[in-house]
């Protein structure tokens, strides 16, 4: 059953509830009125004729007292004494007999309604005469018999009437209702998240859900968003690690037909194949590097010396081949700096800036510089290379990003990515300023680490 209907239906059913309980009211209100004052002139007619007997011990003109549609008879048990006129007995109520004066209703022998009043006269403080008067009901039991049908009528008229009318007023208020299920409807069809329900009527209840519900779609759009952009990063992922494997993979595959054409061992083929196995193992690494951050895998940290991890990732990269000055501004100070870290990690990631700087400076030099920054140290990687072009800045810690088209320097472009990514494992952060012609500064900057001194109670 529909919420329009059901509404309609209480409405109406608490309507015609009302109103039927109003008629029997009214109904039940004329009735006992009218007999009320019936019963009234009944006792008045009644008592004149009982204190006239009482009094002068006769029985006054019973027709002067009775008018029209009044008829008085004074009786004993079992004998009519007087009666104002010819209108037959009514038998004399058991309680009456015993004394009480007494209203009943009594029909006649033409089914025609009384009301009877029956008093009894006491003669030494016996009841033995009984005084009735009684009047016809026919007028009430005629009004009240037209209006049963009227009654009737006009209920089952008014029911549908409030039944119409509550339809009606039930559409009207569930509309904007209807209207926000639709549209949520054709949302839900078309998998549209971009789309909103459309209201502009008063902030109500409907308003609230309209409200509500738009602003699930937000969210809804903004989760599906990310998790699209996830799911397209993850694919360019997959289809770049597929292309940098395949590279040597080729490499290596041609070099090894050339030998078996040769029959021979070339020496130069031999090394062109070691080094591409060596640059496919490297990119394994990164490329296990970066699942392993993916999966959100976070190796454990613990207090080291800073200064003392610098110098020696510095001293070990003088080995890395360079064609420029290598230049170490370490303060002293950074030997006593400690930060909580993974050694591994943080070695790994300060040689990908360096070997980086060295990959491409030529001319100039490469210099390593540390100082204080707000409660962290900066480690800084300042070169005089190339520089990377204002637009291409923002992306070099994207991964497989390669400013140089050609690719012709090697390397896969995760190198950054992995660094970028050891910072923020350490709680800090990797960031690039560069200007083309000039060179690049690439800075690393990590929290310090301050052990809590116990207290101590002296
Ligand atoms: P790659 O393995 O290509 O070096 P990286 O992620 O380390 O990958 O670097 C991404 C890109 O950023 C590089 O391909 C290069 O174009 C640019 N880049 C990185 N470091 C420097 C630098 N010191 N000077 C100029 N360009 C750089």
């Amino acid at each position: 059953m529909s919420l329009r209907l059901r509404l309609a239906l209480f409405y109406t059913a608490q309507l015609t509830a009302a109103l039927l309980l109003f008629s029997f009211l009214t109904y039940g209100a004329l009735q006992w009125n009218y007999i009320r004052e019936v019963d009234a002139s009944l006792h008045s007619v009644a008592w004149r004729v009982a204190e006239n007997m009482q009094r002068f011990w006769r029985i006054p003109p019973l027709r002067s007292l009775a008018d029209r549609s009044t008829f008085i008879l004074v009786r004993t048990d079992e004998l009519v004494i007087a009666q104002s006129s010819d209108f037959g007995t009514f038998p004399v109520p058991a309680e009456a007999r015993g004394g009480r004066a007494t209203y009943t209703t009594e029909r006649d022998v033409n089914g025609e309604p009384y009301r009877l009043y029956t008093l009894p006269v006491y003669v030494n403080e016996q009841p033995v005469f009984w005084v009735q008067v009684a009047q016809p009901l026919r007028l009430l039991e005629r009004v009240l018999t037209s209006l049963r049908p009227i009654l009737g009528a006009g209920m089952a008229g008014f029911a549908l009437l409030t039944g119409a009318v509550a339809w009606w007023l039930a559409g009207r208020a569930i509309a904007p209702v209807q209207r926000v299920a639709g549209a949520a409807e054709s949302i839900g069809q078309s998998a549209d998240l971009s789309l909103r329900v459309p209201y502009s009527g008063p902030r109500d209840e409907v308003g609230r859900l309209v409200h509500t519900f738009n602003g699930m779609l937000d969210q809804l759009q903004e989760l599906y968003g990310r998790l699209a952009a996830a799911v397209d990063a993850q694919k360019r992922f997959v289809a770049d690690a597929s292309h940098e494997l395949r590279t040597p993979l080729t490499i290596i595959r041609g070099n090894i037909d050339y030998l078996e054409r040769a029959g021979t061992l070339d020496p130069e083929a031999l090394s062109d194949m070691k080094a591409e196995a060596a640059r496919m193992s490297e990119l394994l690494e990164e490329l296990l590097a970066m699942a392993r951050a993916d999966a959100g895998q976070k190796p454990e940290l613990e207090p080291l010396s800073l200064g003392l991890l610098v110098r020696d990732v510095c001293h070990k990269a003088e080995a890395l081949p360079h064609q420029v000055e290598f230049r170490l501004e370490l303060p002293p100070a950074l030997d006593r700096v400690m930060v909580l870290g993974h050694e591994a990690w943080l070695r790994r990631a300060l040689l990908i800036l360096l070997d980086n700087a060295f990959k491409y400076t030529t001319s100039g030099s490469v210099t390593v510089r540390a100082g204080r920054q707000g409660d962290g140290v900066v480690l800084q990687v300042i070169d005089t290379g190339p520089g990377i072009a204002p637009e291409d800045l923002p992306r070099v810690f994207d991964r497989f990003f390669r400013a140089d088209p050609a690719r012709s320097r090697g390397g896969s472009g995760l190198g950054l990515a992995i660094a970028s990514w050891v910072a923020g494992l350490h709680g800090g952060r990797l960031t690039a300023e560069s200007t083309v012609g000039e060179g690049s500064t690439f800075s690393l900057w990590l929290p310090i680490y301050r052990p809590a001194v116990p207290q101590t109670n002296s």
